[in-house]
């Protein structure tokens, strides 16, 4: 069987070759071969793939080789910088330029998340949401979502090492909770800016269109399923990789009634500290407003990233 090769993927495929193109540009001429020419062997390993095995394992390499372009470039240049100043004895993954396959790898460590940075102050957004509201809801309650995070995932590293599990219940609690507080405000903080709004473009249009028939009807349902979220919560558009649709839905309490095998691309967060400031009791107008600063440009390089993950569709 072959993969409805033609159409869908050469989008993909080539924004991810101009991508390795240019971070190859930076690598020694020998490497910068040996990179583009795996990159051809697995296109063609996805163009002709027989088994599906052999379709997915070699979209996941590809992935992984892209990965590995971007930090390898990262690294290099950080070494000139580096070496511009004093002589630096350079890294095992310097010396070590053939680690194609195993892609580097930077996990936050345990209890050690931080605060994302806005990318505009706490009153670009004005006037559709206030500054002392932004101040309080990054600032404050972002940070406490990421400190009681750091705590829960230390208490449970405690838990495992002393083998003591009589509070497991209580800090896997706290894990969902601050987990989804954390994960969530980093994408609705980030799929904001001043002067944004208007419409979705180009490929996120397009699927808006064939999975809700048109953006007025995706957003009246988005609108809808936000102002009814029982207490505090989210609506969310996510990406079903299952599915291979977007679906919009709501987060209860965030760590309730979420589906946890999705992408979420966009986020609203309908909890009260998010508009209470500004818009008492008024929900409704806080919604319609909101949408006048979503910029639709970073929703839709999520939604470009999560349509990069492959899983097997059942
Ligand atoms: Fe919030």
């Amino acid at each position: 069987m072959q993969y409805d090769w033609l159409d869908w993927m050469k989008k993909p495929l080539n924004d991810m070759l101009q991508d390795c193109q240019q971070q190859a540009e930076f690598f020694p001429q020998e490497e910068q071969q040996e990179i583009l020419g795996r990159f051809r062997a697995l296109t063609r390993s996805i163009k002709y793939a027989i088994q599906p095995a052999t379709y997915y394992q070699a979209w996941e390499e590809l992935i992984a080789l892209q990965r590995y372009c971007r930090e390898r470039r990262e690294l290099l240049t950080l070494s000139i910088q580096d070496t511009e100043d004093s002589e630096v004895e350079p890294s095992a993954i310097e010396k070590d330029s053939t680690a194609i396959s195993v892609a580097p790898y930077r996990p936050v460590p345990i209890g050690q998340h931080k605060l994302p940075p806005l990318r505009y102050s706490y009153d670009a957004l004005e006037p559709y949401i206030d500054r002392e509201t932004m101040r309080i809801h990054h600032a404050e309650l972002h940070q406490k979502y990421v400190n009681d995070l750091n705590k829960a995932e230390k208490q449970l590293q405690n838990a495992r090492e002393k083998r003591n599990y009589d509070l497991v219940k209580h800090w896997e609690r706290e894990l969902a909770f601050n987990g989804a507080g954390h994960y969530l405000h980093t994408i609705f903080f980030d799929i904001m800016s001043p002067g944004a709004g208007g419409e979705p473009k180009g490929d996120l249009r397009d699927q808006i269109i064939r999975d809700f028939g048109s953006y007025r009807a995706f957003k009246e349902h988005f609108s809808q399923a936000a102002e009814k979220v029982e207490g505090g919560g989210w609506a969310l558009l996510i990406w079903s990789p299952r599915a291979q649709r977007l679906e919009i839905l709501q987060a209860e309490k965030h760590q309730n009634l979420s589906q946890q095998d999705q992408i979420p691309i966009l986020a609203l967060d309908v909890w009260e500290h998010a508009y209470y400031l500004k818009y008492p009791n008024k929900r409704k107008a806080y919604i319609e407003n909101w949408f006048k600063v979503v910029d639709w440009n970073r929703v839709n390089d999520r939604y470009d990233t999560a349509r990069r993950v492959l899983w097997q569709p059942y």
